[in-house]
């Protein structure tokens, strides 16, 4: 493990969170200042290629990056952040990071294997899993549920699936339109989709095979995949010295510049913060890019004021299967073939790789 100590006369920065967020600030400020990344994972994953990579396992080989392979400038501590002081972070396995510049970033506490092989070999099961199963239990019918919906009605077009969803609509992130648009996609596709009730899984385990709902329906599966909605990843601060900067939701409240309420020196980005937009990848990268800047421009004593985070239009790009996707605009809501153009071929694999300057695809030893 790499030392604790600063690098002679550089700031520290700690970032908690590899995800979307943290791992785009970690390589943009690599070179610029002391970081240091903590993530109870060894590696970035690209959220939105996780459900390709169940009916593709080896797609996940691109998509399930080493944060020491875009990261070379600073150190990474495995573990979980337990605590926050004025000058330290804790983590679960007892180190104590000092910091000048503190930056959370962990927006949802995702339950997954420490180390990238074991992830893969998650893959390989799931995979496995579903080539075995003639039928096919979804819960949850938000981006996941419906992702993985998709993903297996176009790969595996003679399986029965049949997707439960506790809402009285698909993606309620999103507007209606997009949600009856999905829903006609999924019957069209031979998907049931069952609405407005939930699945006792103490009813069945994947032996049995009978489900029962909410509404006394039994479904008949070979396997279940639960694709509920995850967690904030801010149950660790609920007893730090931010726990009064959390909201009802549990997340941070931030100002204009994205730094938590009342803190000249902590700064939250991403799914976690409280700003009032659309919680997407590509909002929690922006979030990134202008709180680089804020953290150079502290850092180096710049006389310019620190950029304010301005929100931009919303936009949502499900993907559903290899060649087909639903994107809503602020003005428009499209299926079909353009938003699969966009999206579902290489699920922004290769850009989102790019971005953190690694080539498309891996090189051998990667
Ligand atoms: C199926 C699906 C498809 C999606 N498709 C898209 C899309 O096409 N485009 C798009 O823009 N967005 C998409 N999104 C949304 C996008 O993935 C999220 O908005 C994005 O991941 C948020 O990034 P983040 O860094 O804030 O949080 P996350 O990516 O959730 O990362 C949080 C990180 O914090 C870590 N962490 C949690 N607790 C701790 C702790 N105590 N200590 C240390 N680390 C901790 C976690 O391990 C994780 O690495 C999709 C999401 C899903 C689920």
């Amino acid at each position: 493990m790499a030392s604790e100590e600063p690098i002679l006369g550089k700031k520290r920065v700690v970032i908690v969170g590899g995800g979307v967020a943290g791992s785009y600030l970690a390589k943009t400020l690599q070179h610029h200042v002391d970081v240091t990344l903590i993530d109870p994972k060894e590696y970035f994953e690209i959220p939105w290629a996780t459900l390709r990579s169940m009916v593709e396992p080896s797609f996940a080989k691109r998509s399930l990056i080493r944060h020491t392979d875009y990261f070379k400038d600073g150190r990474v501590i495995i573990s979980h952040a337990s605590n926050i002081t004025e000058t330290e972070v804790l983590t679960t396995d007892g180190h104590r990071v000092p910091y000048d510049y503190l930056v959370v970033a962990t927006g949802h506490a995702y339950s997954v294997p420490k180390a990238r092989t074991e992830k893969l070999q998650q893959y390989e099961a799931e995979h496995q899993k579903i080539k075995a199963a003639d039928s096919i239990l979804i819960i949850g019918g938000g981006p996941t549920g419906v992702e993985l919906a998709g993903e297996i009605a176009v790969d595996f077009p003679e399986k029965k699936v049949t997707l439960v969803h506790r809402g009285s609509r698909l993606l309620e992130f999103i507007g209606t339109k997009a949600s009856t648009k999905t829903l006609d996609w999924l019957t069209s596709k031979k998907v049931e989709v069952i609405l407005g009730q939930s699945v006792n899984l103490n009813s069945a385990s994947d032996g049995n095979g009978l489900y029962q709902t909410s509404g006394g329906e039994i479904i008949k599966a070979d396997c279940h995949f639960v694709c509920a909605g995850q967690d904030m990843g801010s149950s660790w601060l609920k007893e730090t010295m931010l726990k009064d900067k959390l909201d009802m939701h549990g997340r941070l409240m931030v100002d204009e510049n994205l730094r938590v309420k009342g803190w000249n020196n902590i700064f939250a980005i991403g799914d976690i913060t409280d700003v009032q937009e659309i919680k997407q990848g590509y909002i929690a990268h922006k979030h990134a890019s202008v709180t680089a800047r804020n953290l150079k421009l502290l850092i180096t004593g710049g006389k310019s004021k620190l950029e304010k985070y301005k929100g931009g239009p919303s936009l949502a790009l499900v993907s559903l299967g290899r060649k087909e996707g639903l994107l809503e605009l602020p003005f428009a809501t499209i299926i079909g073939c353009v938003p699969g153009y966009i999206k579902s071929g290489d699920m922004f694999v290769g850009k989102t790789r790019k971005e953190m300057g690694l080539e498309s695809y891996p090189v051998e030893n990667e």
